[in-house]
């Protein structure tokens, strides 16, 4: 069985999910998936202008992790760019903060209903916290 991603504590969901070029259809468009934690990862290191170790320190990360996934998501916002792909702004393996993301079934539910709880989905007792 895969080792379960530790999930990417990220500070808010994005408001703006969907870019594309202008005058084509969507449905002639490639779509490109930026995920929710690559955009919280670019919204810290490129906007908020934090030291990688203080990005990899907000989302609860290893600073290499954090480093792998800027390179991935600048070249997902360059091949959009460069390339007139559409970006949707989708999934990953995150937990917003104040939830907890059970690493097993991938279930989230609100930090509050005690933490150290088992799972009420599959009672298991890893979760991100
Ligand atoms: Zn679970």
């Amino acid at each position: 069985m895969p080792r379960p991603h530790k999930p990417r504590l990220v500070s808010a969901m994005p408001r703006f999910t969907y870019f594309k070029p202008t005058g084509i259809p969507i449905p002639l468009l490639t779509e490109i998936v930026l995920t929710v934690d690559e955009l919280e990862a670019i919204r810290l290191k490129d906007l908020e202008k934090l030291e990688q170790n203080e990005c990899a320190a907000r989302m609860n990360i290893a600073q290499s992790t954090l480093q792998r996934i800027l390179v991935s998501a600048h070249e997902k916002i360059a091949r959009s760019i460069v390339e007139g792909k559409a970006l949707r702004i989708h999934g990953g393996p995150y937990a917003l903060e104040g939830e907890v993301l059970c690493t097993r079934c991938r279930r989230r539910r609100r930090f509050g209903q005690a933490a150290l709880e088992n799972c009420p989905d599959c009672q298991s007792l890893r979760s991100n916290r």
